[in-house]
């Protein structure tokens, strides 16, 4: 199938309120344009150095979704024109977001990545992490970035009682943090962004309302 009859097709599958992120990682630009002419907007890039080649060459109105796993260093790259950033994983990032985004006088849209998985290697913080932060002065003192919201990735497994436990921990997660710190003028958790090529649905059932899908729009990948 093409990538245009994967959009499509995803699209009858993925409910209205759930965003769908084309994770274009590795892929070449005429692939994402195909994708662009099917109406897809939000793309998810992990690398930055890929990401600027592409923002600089593609349409300007493509929403761009950090999905990776971003250094410090990296972020003054990225901040001018990045809608998203899902994977922030520790407290010294979101400063230093805020500190790029102050210096250009934005709002940068973050999710905070949670530790879900069993996997010793995947990057986040755990539970008790993103509450500390949420709950601290150095939190409540950057105007610059907005939270909104968690993102995770599940262990990579095809028991979906394991996907199922990990994705309801981070969705009633979110709920909790709800409850207890309610909106903030730089917290506002609508976003639960789970949920890949093989086990979306699973994740949207579970409360997730944005999903990063690659190899099921645009064939598998080669590297990474
Ligand atoms: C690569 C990647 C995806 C997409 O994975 P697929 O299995 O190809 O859909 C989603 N999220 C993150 C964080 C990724 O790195």
């Amino acid at each position: 199938m093409s990538v245009k009859q994967n959009i499509v097709e995803l699209k009858t599958k993925i409910p209205a309120d759930v965003t769908l992120i084309a994770v274009s990682k590795t892929k070449p630009n005429d692939m994402l344009m195909e994708a662009y002419e099917a109406g897809q907007r939000d793309f998810g890039e992990n690398y930055v150095q890929e990401l600027l080649d592409k923002q600089a060459v593609l349409p300007a109105d493509i929403r761009w979704h950090f999905i990776g796993h971003l250094q410090s260093n990296k972020v003054k790259f990225i901040v001018p024109f990045v809608h998203l950033i899902h994977g922030v994983d520790s407290v010294k990032l979101l400063v230093e977001i805020n500190k790029q985004a102050q210096k250009i006088n934005k709002v940068l849209n973050c999710l905070l990545q949670v530790y879900i998985a069993k996997e010793e290697s995947k990057f986040g913080m755990d539970f008790k992490e993103v509450e500390d932060l949420l709950g601290s002065d150095t939190f409540s003192k950057l105007e610059h970035v907005k939270v909104m919201g968690l993102m995770g990735m599940a262990t990579n497994t095809s028991d979906e009682l394991v996907l199922e436990k990990e994705f309801r921990s981070l969705s009633d997660f979110a709920g909790q943090l709800r409850t207890r710190f309610g909106i903030m003028p730089n917290l506002d958790l609508q976003t639960i962004s789970m949920g890949m090529s093989g086990d979306y649905q699973l994740a949207i059932a579970c409360g997730s309302n944005m999903v990063r899908i690659g190899s099921h729009i645009f064939g598998e990948r080669i590297k990474h």
